[in-house]
C-alpha cells in the first residue's frame, strides 16, 4: 500500500543519505591532508587570442590525485572544501604554484602569458587576502600584470565591504578581475558600476547552446555588445568545435578557452603543447629562453 511504499522509500533515501554522509566524511577527512601529502595538482587550460587564435595564457585548475581514487575532479570535493574552510588554505596553495609557474612563463619572455585563478568567498573572509597575494608575488617574483582572478556574481552579491576593499587593491596592484560564469547568476548588473571588473567570462552553458538555440545566440550577441561599450575584456568558455569559434570570432570575442584548444593538463604537458610552442618561438627571436628546472 501507499503507507507502505512511503516507509520503503523514506528507508531507502535515509540510507543513501547516510551512504552520502559516510562519504562526505571520508573524502573531507582525506583532504585536511592532501596538501601535506603532496596530492594536490593544479592543471592549467590554455586560454587563446580569438582573432588571431594564439596563447595569452591560462586558468589554473585544481586536481587532486588521490592514492586510491585516482584524480578527483572539483566538483566532487570543491564544495567539501568551502564548507569546511579548508579551502583557505588549498586556495592559498594554488595561488602560490600560480605565482610561480607565471615567472617561469614570463621571465625572459616578452609576451605576457596571464595565469587566472579561482578565488572562493571563504578566502576572502578568513585571512588578510591582500596581504597574502603581495607576500607571494614578492616571493615569487610573479608581476601582477600575469595573474588574473575569477570570482563569481555571488561573491559581489554579499554584503561584505571587505570584499569591494580587496578587489580595489587587486586592481591598484595590476592584477585583473574577472567574473566567472557570467550570465548564470540572478544579480543585477549594477555590480559592474561598483567594483573594478575588467573581464567577463561568458559562461560555457550559452557558447555550448549558442548556434543551436535563438536565446542563446541573442543573449551572447548582447554580451560581447556591452563588452565593448563598458570596455571589458570578454572571454568565452566551453569552446568545443569550429562553428562555436567562428561565430565568436564573427561578433569580436575577444579570448577563448575550450577543449578545441586544450583540455586542463598538467603543467608539463602544457609547456610541451603546440600552443606553448608557437609561442615560445616567436619569442625566442626577441630574448633568450631560460633553462629552468
Ligand atoms: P570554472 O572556473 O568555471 O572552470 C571551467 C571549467 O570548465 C573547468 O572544469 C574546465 O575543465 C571546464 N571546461 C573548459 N573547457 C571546456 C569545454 O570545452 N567543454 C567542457 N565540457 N568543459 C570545459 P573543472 O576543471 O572541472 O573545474 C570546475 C570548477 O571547479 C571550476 O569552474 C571552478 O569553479 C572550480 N575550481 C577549480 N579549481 C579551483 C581552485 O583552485 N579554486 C577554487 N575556488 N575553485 C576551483
Ligand atoms: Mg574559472
Ligand atoms: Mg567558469
Ligand atoms: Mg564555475
Amino acid at each position: 500500500d501507499a503507507k507502505g511504499r512511503g516507509r520503503a522509500g523514506f528507508r531507502f533515501y535515509s540510507a543513501e543519505l547516510t551512504a552520502q554522509a559516510k562519504q562526505r566524511g571520508m573524502l573531507e577527512t582525506a583532504l585536511r591532508r592532501a596538501e601535506s601529502a603532496g596530492e594536490l595538482v593544479v592543471f592549467y587550460q590554455p586560454k587563446i587570442d580569438l582573432a588571431s587564435t594564439r596563447l595569452v595564457g591560462a586558468e589554473a585548475l585544481l586536481r587532486w590525485q588521490h592514492p586510491s581514487l585516482g584524480l578527483v575532479q572539483p566538483d566532487k570535493f570543491i564544495g567539501i572544501a568551502e564548507d569546511t574552510g579548508l579551502i583557505v588554505g588549498i586556495g592559498a596553495w594554488v595561488l602560490k604554484q600560480a605565482c610561480r609557474t607565471a615567472r617561469r612563463w614570463n621571465e625572459n619572455s616578452s609576451q605576457a602569458l596571464k595565469i587566472a585563478v579561482n578565488l572562493s568567498s571563504r578566502q576572502f573572509r578568513d585571512n588578510d587576502l591582500v596581504a597574502l597575494v603581495s607576500d607571494y608575488l614578492q616571493a615569487t617574483g610573479c608581476s601582477p600584470a600575469w595573474l588574473e582572478f575569477e570570482i563569481t556574481e555571488s561573491l559581489l552579491l554579499e554584503d561584505n565591504e571587505a570584499i569591494g576593499i580587496a578587489l580595489k587593491a587587486f586592481r591598484a596592484m595590476g592584477i585583473s578581475i574577472a567574473i566567472d560564469d557570467f550570465g548564470t547568476g540572478y544579480s543585477s548588473l549594477a555590480y559592474l558600476k561598483r567594483f573594478p571588473i575588467n573581464v567577463l567570462k561568458i559562461d560555457r552553458s550559452f557558447i555550448n547552446d549558442v548556434m543551436l538555440d535563438r536565446d542563446s545566440t541573442e543573449l551572447v550577441k548582447g554580451i560581447i555588445t556591452m563588452a565593448h561599450s563598458l570596455r571589458l575584456e570578454l572571454v568565452a568558455e566551453g569552446i568545443e568545435n569550429a562553428v562555436q569559434e567562428q561565430f565568436l570570432q564573427d561578433f569580436g570575442c575577444h579570448f577563448g578557452q575550450g577543449y578545441r584548444y586544450g583540455k586542463p593538463m598538467p603543467q608539463a604537458s602544457f609547456e610541451a603543447h603546440p600552443l606553448m610552442l608557437a609561442c615560445r618561438q616567436k619569442n625566442a627571436g626577441r630574448a633568450p629562453q631560460s633553462q629552468q628546472p
